[in-house]
């Protein structure tokens, strides 16, 4: 089969073959439909410390089609299009029974959504409705990602967020925050470009990240925040929230920066500020997803700006690393 591979930072991807994985048990093999790049993917083959190791194959955001099953296999056969959390856990630690292997300690990633197969962790998977193409069962990953940090913010009914970032972490929390019984929703960004996709998501409000922007976020909102959802990882966002949440309000962090970000915790202190730190999602949050994907609430799918083959793949990933205008580039394995 056909691979993308990472060869090191500073390489581009290389395009390679490898042998069709083989399921282990309680696994599955499928055939990849669609799997989206992730801004970890970015980070993670940058020359950092949390790199991938050479010779990974990465993909996490990915939806396909059963091609093969391994022993111990309930409810699933081959032809059944699925989308899989992208981790297998030893299947009876309290966090593997909670539905979350992502936190437990023998947690082993299924990454290979940069490939045309992979193995899949079968009691970690959905299955796809009828009304779902393999698009949108590679958004169920990264919408998860948005649901399991506004779930972990337990918000009041009527709360006015603030969301710091409009990439598809921020996105995908505006999306939940307004699905989950939000009041005023404002989300904030160095460039405004995505300003009518995340009213499309849900959010009432845009406002530019600059000088005089936590006045700018208090007009906008009607008031200060209740909730700050920070969602794009860059150092300086966790002080900004806790300059922008009201007092006694709460601070939920997606970024997922990897560098260290200062705060002031006396100005957090003052205002008492609640603050938790979101990673990943349960298998349950992945049905939710798919579920509320099925029942029509599909404005996630304007998320995905561009599919590329593999061919075009390492030169695409090395242009998102300078920015640009993608929101979520999706490939497909088998395009040519
Ligand atoms: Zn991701
Ligand atoms: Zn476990």
């Amino acid at each position: 089969m056909r691979v993308a591979i990472f060869e090191g930072a500073g390489k581009p991807l290389a395009l390679g073959v490898a042998d069709e994985p083989v399921p282990g048990v309680g696994e599955v093999v499928i055939k990849v439909g669609r799997c989206g790049i992730c801004g970890t993917d970015l980070h993670m083959t940058s020359g950092h410390a949390m790199d991938f190791p050479a010779g990974t194959v990465l993909g996490h955001e990915y939806a396909g089609e059963v091609v093969a099953l391994g022993a111990d296999v309930q409810g699933l056969k081959s032809g059944d299009r699925i989308a899989a959390m992208p981790a297998v856990g030893c299947g009876h630690c309290a966090a593997c029974l909670a539905g979350y292997p992502l936190g437990c300690g023998q947690m082993q990633g299924r990454l290979g959504g940069f490939g045309q197969y992979l193995r899949a962790s079968a009691s970690g998977s959905v299955k796809l409705p009828q009304a779902l193409s393999l698009a949108d069962g590679a958004l169920v990953e990264p919408l998860a990602v948005g649901l399991h940090g506004v779930a972990l913010a337990g918000m009041a009914p009527g709360a006015r967020i603030l969301v710091l970032g409009a990439g598809s972490v921020g996105l995908a929390a505006i999306f939940w925050a307004r699905r989950l019984g939000a009041g005023r929703i404002v989300a904030a960004a160095p460039s405004v470009r995505r300003a009518a996709l995340a009213a499309t998501m849900g959010a009432d409000g845009f406002v530019a990240l600059g000088e005089g922007d936590v006045a700018g976020i208090s007009e906008a909102l009607g008031g200060a925040p209740d909730l700050v959802l920070e969602c794009a990882g860059a150092v300086g966002l966790l002080g900004k929230a806790i300059d922008c949440v009201s007092p006694r309000g709460m601070v939920v962090s997606l970024g997922f920066c990897t560098s260290p970000d200062p705060i002031l915790p006396s100005t957090a202190s003052w205002k008492q500020v609640r603050m938790a730190f979101s990673f990943g999602y349960t298998l349950r949050e992945f049905q939710f997803t798919t579920d509320t994907l099925d029942a029509g609430h599909v404005e996630p799918r304007q998320m995905i700006t561009e599919t590329v083959s593999l061919d075009a793949l390492p030169v695409a990933f090395e242009a998102l690393r300078g920015g640009g205008c993608q929101t979520k580039m999706h490939i497909d394995p088998w395009a040519v």
